[in-house]
């Protein structure tokens, strides 16, 4: 038996695999492979026998500057050691501090006070703990509900569950969820003849209008993702929508919550996706991208007017949230490697033309009879797929794989989501190669 064979036998039998039907890995009919792998080089994956990957999609969205990246590599070492990992309930250490200064830096001090914890979800629930928790020590204890958008995705555990719109994530486990109230989404795919995107956006702004008018004193916050609902399909919208949302939440008095755990980090074009709306949110969430796709880390970041709520003689008007591993020093220098990396190679203003060139690579898809909604900002870009076969997405995924690169439609949405590292010749053979796969899977 192949190393690749046994490692996968061995896999199948002891891990869990997340987000899967783990029988679907069983090996026999249009099975879903499961890949294992030896190493990461720049946008590869390489596995046991030497066949390689291309990572059109960062590993989940995760990685900015390619495996193995030599420069985050070198800082995570020296970290090493220094300090692995302090509880931060009392302590400090340079990483963290370093981290937190850079970040506020980054929204011009306006959100400088950042709070740490693992992974995305927990950074959505910490948001909204904390949205309701500083509106309760101003008195205003009626505030106990969170608005979210159709479609809108902000991680998987229960509290963050109650605030995503995926049924595919959420219908299972609805009896155990808090419910909150849905608006429409900005989708730009729901322009009717006539309209443009932004007015579809100033559409979905009076939906959530009519909602505040009528439950403000009860909202405590919306939570959105600027610019891309990436989870529900790589939707994609205008920042009309972010504008008007932010005069809505000032006038009725109700926190914004950019999420920005898929959108940051440069991904949309802007370090943070809202900036493209000129906002300024009240809590921004970010985690993916923001260690470089190395280490588990998220982060909230808020006002110093948040903040000056739970500023007080009382332990219990506190903030009361902790992870065993907030803060952890490597994960923060991970990060802060990460953002050395955008500083030194103008990543925003190079990722300007990559993207260009990313999307006239894919522009005659436009052409192509079962494609729709062709559709990009900044290192994203999406397509749908006009198909009734239920499996296509896997059938899509199987080919890509065949053809050497990881895409993994979601539902029949193909997007490209690839590491800011990817040179242009990596970047054509990903399209040409996604092009070909797309062909075999609608063969059937
Ligand atoms: C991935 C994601 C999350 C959840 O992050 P996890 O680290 O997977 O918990 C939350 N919000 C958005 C927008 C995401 O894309």
């Amino acid at each position: 038996m192949s190393n690749n064979e046994l490692l996968l036998q061995r896999s199948l039998a002891a891990v869990w695999h997340p987000c899967t039907q783990m029988k679907q890995h069983a090996l026999d009919g249009l099975a879903l492979p499961l890949v294992p792998i030896a190493r990461g080089q720049g946008v590869w994956l390489i596995d046991f026998e030497g066949r390689r990957y291309l990572d059109g999609i960062s590993s989940w969205w995760v990685n900015l500057f390619g495996h193995c990246n030599p420069q985050i590599n070198a800082a995570l070492h020296a970290q090493l050691d220094e300090l692995e990992h302090l509880m931060l309930a009392g302590f400090t250490h340079r990483p963290v501090i370093e981290l937190s200064e850079r970040l506020s830096a980054l929204t011009e001090g306006k959100l400088g006070h950042c709070f740490y914890a693992s992974d995305g979800a927990s950074a959505t629930e910490i948001a909204l703990k904390m949205s309701f928790h500083s509106w309760r020590n101003r008195g205003r204890e009626a505030k106990q509900d969170f608005l979210c958008l159709a479609g809108g995705y902000h991680g998987e555990t229960v509290g963050a569950l109650a605030v995503t719109d995926v049924a595919l994530f959420k219908d299972a486990y609805a009896p155990l969820l808090r419910s909150a109230a849905t608006v429409a989404s900005p989708d730009a795919r729901l322009a009717e003849s006539g309209e443009s995107a932004c007015d579809v956006a100033r559409r979905a702004a009076a939906d959530l209008e009519l909602r505040l008018a009528r439950e403000h004193e009860k909202i405590a916050a919306l939570i959105v993702e600027p610019l891309v609902q990436c989870a529900s399909g790589m939707v994609m919208y205008d920042p009309e929508y972010l504008r008007l949302a932010r005069q809505l939440c000032d006038r009725y008095e109700v926190h914004l919550i950019c999420d920005e755990i898929a959108v940051g980090c440069g991904r949309t074009g802007s370090f943070f996706a809202h900036e493209q709306a000129a906002i300024r949110p009240d809590f921004v969430c970010l985690s993916k991208g923001i260690s470089g796709g190395y280490l588990p880390l998220s982060a909230v970041l808020t006002t110093d007017d948040v903040y000056q709520s739970f500023y007080d003689d009382t332990i219990s008007r506190g903030f009361l949230h902790s992870h065993s591993y907030t803060g952890n020093a490597l994960a923060c220098r991970a990060a802060l490697a990460t953002l050395d990396l955008f500083a030194e190679h103008a990543v925003i203003a190079n990722n300007r033309a990559l993207a260009e060139h990313l999307g006239t690579r894919l522009s005659p898809l436009a052409d192509h009879p079962r494609v729709r909604c062709l559709r990009q900002r900044g290192m994203i870009a999406a397509f749908d797929v006009l198909t009734d076969d239920p499996a296509f997405a896997l059938r899509f995924y199987r080919a890509a794989l065949a053809r050497e690169i990881l895409l993994r439609p979601i539902g029949n949405t193909v997007y490209f989501m690839p590491p800011y590292v990817i040179s242009r010749s990596e970047c054509d053979f990903l399209v040409e190669r996604a092009i070909a796969a797309l062909e075999d899977a609608l063969m059937r």
